[in-house]
């Protein structure tokens, strides 16, 4: 164990966010590091427990060496903690900004966990600055042919084991930018985009090769000795109500998309929220990351609507400690939302009922209705509690419901009845040379999640190729 009063000296502090006033000017990162001397106390704040539970079932997914590298970290020793982090976390530069920290709600000092995140970040960070992170050529090759389709982090997480196993890899990606969702989705100022470009920079020199602008089909069967589908759970819940199509609704990764390629191009996005009242349905994450966009884009107004009520403010007896707390939390957009409106977003158990247009089929205002469980449990409209917005741009973040269907029909493939590929035998391996990863395998998930099972069909197909 490190420091053993670590936890009772040092208070849990987090890399403080920007003032909500000066980030929303620009798209640059939403922290500011706090440096090694707060990295160092942090580190020491772990007990080392007998019981890590940051590394259990409930904590991370990639069973990152967390007390072993905090405690290097607390005595100084970067170099080696990195080297330890990098033997389980392939790019902990995507974890340490994006990842929830699983790891750090499991952690055995409860709400003042570890505060492992920052902790990896500056590590790996701390390893780019100082030229320790160099491309890994690897020695052996086996003389395998590997095609991955889809750049997501599953698909890079896959691609960057197999590679380090000795096996030729091939990424194909059909958008114009690798990354997936890390790309284009994920905005700017949560993960900026250069982090990524930088990451793929590192696996070209490692010997992978990177097919952009190329959607794959079945022949990719025939090129390769073996084919992993690491496409993402990309195809959107619509809402069911009338004027769907109309100018001015938009799903929320197509705006996201749009918003960042405006970023890197220094342009306008065509799907500005610039001077537009803008609604969001969806309360998640998603969500969220449109109400940062909106207001970063200069909108006169954001509301997002929930269908759901607003969770507990603490942990109910249904839900404790190690799991992830179910509880309410205020994200980056919310809170900047607040501070230029001077009042939350969220309007919960509410939803949108109608979509009014104009002449020219654009929309100018929607209909919200509040909701309410009926006898059976399900939210049904609540007679009278119509109320009508104005809205000129309504961004659908309702949640995702499985794999998209060009992929599908490109491979005569058929998804399971939650949308996924994910074999019936619980493995990676859907028949034949073919194999599944990530959010298309799983449902939409997390990024470390879509790490870690990319990383688990890297080592199947690894078996699979020596057999
Ligand atoms: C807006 C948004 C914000 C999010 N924020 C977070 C966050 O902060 N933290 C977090 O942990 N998780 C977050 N997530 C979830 C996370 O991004 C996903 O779980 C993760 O990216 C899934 O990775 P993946 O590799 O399975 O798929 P994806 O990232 O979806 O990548 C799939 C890739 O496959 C490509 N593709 C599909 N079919 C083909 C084909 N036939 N040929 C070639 N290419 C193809 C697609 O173009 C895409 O690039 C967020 C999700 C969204 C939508
Ligand atoms: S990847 Fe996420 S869960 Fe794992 S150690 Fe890092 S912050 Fe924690």
């Amino acid at each position: 164990m490190g420091k053993i009063t670590g936890f009772l000296e040092y208070p849990r502090t987090e890399d403080p966010y920007r003032s909500a006033d000066m980030r929303v000017r620009d798209y640059e990162e939403l922290h500011t590091p706090q440096g090694r001397d707060a990295r160092l106390k942090q580190a020491a704040r772990c007990m080392n427990c007998g019981v890590p539970f940051c590394q259990s079932e409930y904590g991370c997914p990639l069973s990152n060496l967390i007390p072993e590298w905090n405690e290097l970290l607390y005595r100084g020793r970067e170099k080696e903690a990195l080297e330890r982090l990098l033997e389980t976390a392939p790019f902990p530069e995507f974890t340490g900004r994006v990842c929830p920290a699983l790891c750090e709600k499991a952690c055995n000092l409860a709400d003042e966990g570890v505060t492992n995140r920052d902790n990896e970040l500056y590590l790996i960070e701390t390893g780019f600055a100082k030229g320790w992170i160099k491309p890994r050529i690897p020695s052996y090759r086996s003389g395998r042919r590997v095609a991955v389709v889809g750049s997501g982090p599953s698909g890079l997480a896959c691609a960057d084991l197999l590679n380090r196993l000795g096996h030729k890899v091939t990424v194909i990606e059909k958008a114009d930018r690798p990354g997936g969702l890390l790309m284009y989705g994920i905005p700017n100022m949560k993960l900026p985009k250069q982090v990524v470009q930088r990451r793929v920079k590192l696996m070209e020199a490692e010997g992978i090769t990177f097919l952009l602008s190329t959607e794959a089909d079945v022949r990719a069967l025939y090129e390769y000795d073996a084919a992993v589908l690491c496409g993402g759970a990309r195809k959107p819940r619509s809402l069911n109500v009338g004027n769907i199509g109309a100018e001015g609704v938009c799903f929320a990764v197509d705006y996201l998309t749009a918003a960042t390629k405006a970023v890197l191009s220094g342009t306008e996005s065509p799907a500005s929220a610039g001077g537009k009242h803008v609604v969001v349905v969806g309360g998640g994450d998603t969500g969220n990351d449109c109400v940062g966009t909106a207001i970063r884009q200069g909108c006169a107004s954001v509301v997002q609507l929930e269908m759901m009520p607003a969770p507990p403010l603490h942990r109910t007896a249904g839900n404790p400690w190690p799991e992830w707390p179910r509880t309410l939390r205020t994200d980056y957009g919310q809170l900047e939302a607040m501070d230029k409106q001077g009042q939350d977003p969220r309007v919960y158990e509410t939803t949108v009922q109608q979509i009014e247009v104009n002449a020219e089929n654009a929309i100018r205002s929607l209909t919200a209705v509040h909701l309410s469980k009926d006898p059976e449990g399900r939210l049904v409209p609540v007679p009278g509690s119509e109320s009508r917005m104005p809205c000129e741009l309504l961004l659908i973040a309702a949640g995702f419901v499985g794999c998209e269907d060009s992929t599908l029909t490109r491979f005569s493939l058929t998804a399971d009845r939650r949308g996924r590929l994910l074999p019936a035998d619980g493995t990676h391996h859907l028949g034949g040379k073919l194999f599944s990863a990530g959010d298309m395998r799983t449902g939409q998930s997390l990024v470390v999640r879509a790490l870690a099972d990319g990383r688990a069909a890297a080592k199947e197909i690894d078996v699979w190729l020596k057999k």
